[in-house]
């Protein structure tokens, strides 16, 4: 949970929010290859004042989403806090 914290509170643009017809969506796209993950917000929890409240709530579930990728298709990466901390300075 930490890390999540750190990477919501010092990597505001690592998840992406959008709207996408009568849905709001969450997006993150992995900063090692590119590929991107993206998931709509639960049904009855997108509209658009909730996004606008719980907009940190849902960028930690988006970095979990991202820290999964990471963990599974870039294991070497594992020193992750450290390599996003390079990557903003
Ligand atoms: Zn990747």
């Amino acid at each position: 949970m930490d890390t999540h914290a750190h990477m919501v509170d010092t990597h505001d643009d690592l998840v992406e929010i959008y709207r996408g017809g009568s849905k709001n969506y969450y997006k993150v796209t992995c900063m090692v290859c590119g590929e991107s993950h993206q998931s709509p917000i639960k049904p009855g929890y997108s509209s658009d004042a909730f996004v606008k409240e719980y907009n940190r709530e849902i960028r930690v579930v988006g970095c979990d989403m991202l820290l999964s990728h990471l963990l599974g298709a870039h294991p070497d990466l594992y020193m992750l806090g450290d390599t996003l901390d390079k990557e903003s300075q």
